[in-house]
């Protein structure tokens, strides 16, 4: 693996020989692990670090944030830590560990272990293997369960019969993995899946852990291949009951994929996009304000996630009137959608094919968002006016007359205003 490592760009190799380094220095075993060793072997870019070291983690995770001169987030309770760089780069620290469930679904109960332990409480074979960083065994890989195989067959397995009875929400990362990588959760791995599934165990997560799993796959690069999966396998019952995806329910999805995908591609430098909860509208568009509220509540969504989820409902029939006709004035789209945050704006497209709300839309994007005028206060004032709440109705005045076209730079403005109060 030493081969592999060594072509790593410099921002990532950089701590890796410092992790080393620090490992020697204190006489420790320390190991890159899970889903950084997968897509180093499958040649993936990934910039997140996991490191497990046998003995005190928590003892290396100080000795080496300061060599690195980061900042170090304890976690005692998990005997985790996070060194945080200077470029933001996160790497996860943790000391080797065994699991034992005591209860299907429940929380893991942690004893402090070995690697190959620590390796065995994993999800599938293909994130149990670790690469060694100290010493002579620089680069060695450690594949106790058949990890690289698997990678080359393309294989999703399983390391215990058990495993998504003690852990439900492996269900969903096996979708995950699955599709992003297009191989196949492989037949004994599927069988253990659909009777886990049967017996209602998505059922018995705690919702929080659902939730952060379903974000996942929502953020994924191609989600929907997920969803479909999902819903062949054990549908959606986890979210509410109620909730089934049908026909229409894909066609939205599929137009949200493409939304996204057009967003992106025109816009790469606009202000990040929850993608993933544009697709959760998707998905629960066909329940009611009263459901989608249960489910906020339930999966402790945040509050500006709930109120993009539950708003929008309200939003998009004012939307809908207001931008259904072919001809709307600019200040009537700009004060419509300018207040909205992206994820409903794209929303609406997604789901209303109608030519002028998409054409609308559209003009707003390119056109109006983010309009601003130049004259300030300051202005106002030595143009002598006394401040009041005067000064607003003229600064929406001077605004509507931009987005109309009808004042470009800042002379234009004063000379409207000037105009304005000599009328
Ligand atoms: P991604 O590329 O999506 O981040 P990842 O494999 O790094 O994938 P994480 O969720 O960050 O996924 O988890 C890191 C590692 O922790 C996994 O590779 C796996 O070894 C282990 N792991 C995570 N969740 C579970 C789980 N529910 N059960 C067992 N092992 C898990």
């Amino acid at each position: 693996m030493k081969e592999y490592l060594k072509k790593l760009p410099e921002e990532i190799l950089n701590p890796i020989n410092c992790a080393c380094a620090v490992a020697s220095k204190n006489n420790m075993q320390a190991y890159l692990v899970g889903g950084f060793v997968r897509d180093l072997l499958l040649g993936v870019e990934n910039l997140d670090l996991d490191i497990v070291v046998e003995g005190d983690g928590l003892r290396f995770a100080e000795d080496y944030a300061s060599a690195l001169k980061a900042r170090l987030i304890r976690h005692r309770r998990f005997v985790t830590a996070t060194v945080i760089l200077e470029d933001n780069l996160k790497i996860d620290i943790a000391t080797a560990r065994k699991e034992v469930y005591p209860h299907p679904a429940s929380l893991p109960v942690v004893t402090r272990s070995n690697l190959k332990d620590d390796l065995a409480r994993r999800d599938f074979s293909i994130n149990a293997m670790a690469v060694s960083i100290m010493g002579d065994n620089f680069g060695k890989l450690v594949d106790f369960f058949g990890g690289k195989n698997d990678l080359a067959d393309k294989k999703i397995r399983i390391l215990h019969d058990l495993s998504f009875i003690d852990d439900p929400t492996r269900i969903l990362r096996a979708v995950r993995f699955e599709k992003r990588y297009d191989f196949r959760i492989e037949p004994e791995t599927l069988k253990r899946l659909k009777a886990a599934v049967k017996l209602g165990m998505l059922e018995k997560v705690q919702p929080q852990r659902l939730r952060d799993e379903l974000i996942l796959i929502l953020k994924d690069k191609e989600p929907l291949k997920e969803i479909k999966r999902i819903q062949q396998l054990s549908g959606f019952g986890f979210i509410n009951p109620r909730l089934s995806i049908s026909k229409k329910n894909l066609e939205l999805l599929s137009s949200i994929e493409k939304e996204v995908g057009w967003f992106k591609k025109v816009y790469p430098e606009r202000r990040r996009l929850d993608t993933w909860l544009i697709y959760l509208m998707g998905l629960i568009d066909s329940l009611d304000a009263k459901k989608v509220k249960n489910i906020c509540a339930n999966f402790v969504f945040k509050r500006g996630e709930e109120s993009r989820l539950l708003s929008y409902r309200k939003l998009l029939s004012k939307l809908t009137q207001g931008l259904g006709r072919s001809s709307v004035e600019p200040t009537r789209i700009f004060h419509l959608l300018e207040p909205l945050p992206y994820e409903v704006i794209l929303f609406a497209k997604a789901k209303y094919k109608n030519q002028n709300i998409q054409k609308h839309i559209m003009d707003f994007f390119e056109i109006y968002h983010g309009m601003k005028i130049c004259v300030s206060g300051d202005d106002l004032r030595s143009l002598g006016f006394v401040p009041g709440p005067f000064y607003q109705k003229i600064f929406t005045i001077v605004l509507n007359a931009k987005l109309k076209g009808q004042v470009r730079t800042k002379d234009d403005e004063l000379l409207l205003i000037k105009k304005l109060i000599k009328g």
